[in-house]
């Protein structure tokens, strides 16, 4: 079942992601909460599950075991990796804008399904207003499809059409052309920076716009014969249910991925489950499109990778676990495994040494962080001698900024050791504290920056762990900055070199360490 694949979701970018991996040649389920349409005609599916949703997830990347409800059923799968794809939830502005229901009032999505129909009550429309941006942040989808609209309507219905816009962005691809066209094409596009139109809704006299034109300072009124609002784009609401069921990292939105460069494109916090398209934020249709390619290749890196043979993985003395749960809350990756025993998925471990950190019984370890060894590096420091620093430095960004200073002849104090860890986070209180007793008179944490942690929040444990020591070296009355954290990426070479000259400086004023 290793190669079987699980695609949940729907929509055009959901049909194209299920298109290429059926091209690619790979075996699909395909699971969706509608009646499933857009897959009907896709040739060579496995298997296609209409009105259902996940009801229970376990295991990891190469075998997880899904269940799914369907008609007071439920129906149990065994696939290696899971692709999401869903359609946003749409939400109509209208009472944001302080608009009824009424003939003559579209939504955005309303006017483009009648514009397809070729509705006549559209082509009757001779004045016609579309509010985008105006009540809710605008998003460049919504603007696109607002642009494309309204070019229609103007070139082929002969109509005159003003865009009312509101804090407008028009940084995706090709929206700036798209908007010269627009107004070449006769558009009126007036944009609000400042106050926003007044908009009345009457019951005999329709809808009047009037507002104060932020150029000439002129005040305008327009009684369009057609209104179109434009909407909220949401996450599918069930898709938020989904992410907290597969414990998936999500952005403040609400969307599958996390707002974290190492998860770009497709990648979640879990391998072996990809979240594309609208699933993962506000696309336009190019971008889904490039998503829908995507999901196929990081498939087949994640395949081809499969066992991470070059990372260490964690292990569990069960001898010494107590299945306390700790491991299995804080692993960014989702790699504990609830049986008999708590296990670490070799699969989905990443080695990020989270885990090992907080393990109360000090049941998980991964090789190279355990403290024996780490004492024997600091050990190598003659520990008598003053200033003596020593960094636990990030092997994605601070080890290679701290490599590349070297390589530019930045000469650092004689007696600093670089202890590379797979991730701040992994330093637990213990291999801080084991680093004063090694006889370092200050110690540094150099951790990737805000939103670029791999394993998402290591750089928040490694602060908050910094925190916790400061108040307990100013507790047993030493002073709280011989502990200092630093975010740094790896092309900061200079950088690197500056933090620790200045904690070197600083370390120098407060004299030597009395824990030595
Ligand atoms: S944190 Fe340690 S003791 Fe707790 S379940 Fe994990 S391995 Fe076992
Ligand atoms: S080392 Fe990291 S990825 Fe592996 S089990 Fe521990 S917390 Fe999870």
């Amino acid at each position: 079942m290793f190669d079987q694949i699980l695609f949940f979701g729907g929509g055009d970018c959901g049909r194209r992601i299920v298109e290429n991996l059926l091209k690619d040649g790979k075996a699909v389920i395909v699971a969706t909460t509608s009646d499933g349409d857009e897959f009907r005609d896709a040739n060579g599916i496995v298997e296609l599950i209409t009105h259902t949703r996940i009801s229970h997830c376990s295991g990891t990347f190469g075998n997880f075991q899904v269940a799914l409800t369907c008609n007071g059923d439920e129906i149990h799968r065994t696939v290696g990796s899971i692709v999401l794809s869903e359609a946003h939830d749409r939400k109509s502005n209208f009472s944001l804008y302080g608009l009824k229901e009424r003939q003559k009032l579209f939504t955005l999505t309303e006017l483009n399904d009648r514009l397809r129909l070729n509705d006549p009550s559209i082509s009757s429309g001779k004045k016609i207003v579309i509010l985008t941006g105006l009540a809710d942040e605008s998003n460049p989808v919504t603007w696109k499809a607002s642009l494309r609209a309204a070019m229609v309507m103007q070139s082929e219905h002969k109509a005159q059409i003003y865009i009312l816009a509101g804090n407008l962005k028009v940084s995706g691809s090709g929206l700036e052309a798209l908007t010269r066209d627009a107004k070449k094409a006769g558009v009126v596009i007036i944009k609000f920076t400042d106050a926003l139109p007044h908009i009345d809704q009457n019951e005999k006299a329709g809808i009047t716009v009037t507002y104060t034109d932020e150029i000439t300072r002129q005040p305008f009124s327009i009684n369009p014969d057609i209104v179109v609002v434009d909407e909220t784009l949401k996450p599918a609401e069930y898709f938020r249910d989904l992410a907290q069921l597969l414990e998936l990292d999500t952005d403040h939105a609400g969307y599958l991925q996390s707002d974290n460069v190492h998860r770009l494109n497709v990648r979640t916090n879990r391998r072996g489950i990809l979240a594309a398209g609208p699933s993962r934020g506000i696309l336009d249709s190019s971008q889904e499109m490039a998503d829908a390619a995507a999901a196929v290749v990081e498939l087949k890196s994640q395949f081809s990778h499969r066992s991470h043979k070059t990372l260490l993985k964690a292990e569990i003395d069960p001898g010494k676990c107590i299945r306390c749960l700790t491991c299995f809350r804080l692993c960014p990756y989702g790699a504990l495994e609830l049986g008999p025993k708590v296990t670490v998925s070799e699969e989905a471990c990443e080695g990020c040494g989270i885990c090992t950190a907080e393990c109360p019984r000090g049941a998980v370890g991964i090789e190279g962080l355990k403290k024996e060894k780490i004492m024997d590096s600091i050990g190598k420091t003659a520990p008598a001698l003053f200033p003596h620093i020593t960094a636990y430095c990030c092997n994605r960004s601070a080890v290679i900024a701290g490599d590349t200073a070297a390589c530019l002849g930045n000469v650092l104090l004689e007696h600093f050791d670089v202890i590379p860890v797979p991730c701040a986070g992994s330093v637990s209180m213990d291999l801080l504290l084991s680093a004063y007793a090694g006889g370092a008179d200050g110690v540094l944490i150099l951790t990737c920056h805000e939103g670029n942690c791999h394993s998402e929040h290591g750089n928040h444990h490694a602060r908050n762990r910094a925190d916790r020591l400061s108040m307990l070296l100013e507790d047993i009355g030493l002073e709280a900055d011989r502990i200092r954290v630093h975010t740094i990426a790896a092309n900061m070479a200079v950088e690197y070199t500056n933090i620790v000259r200045e904690f070197e400086d600083r370390i120098r004023e407060l004299g030597p360490s009395p824990l030595k």
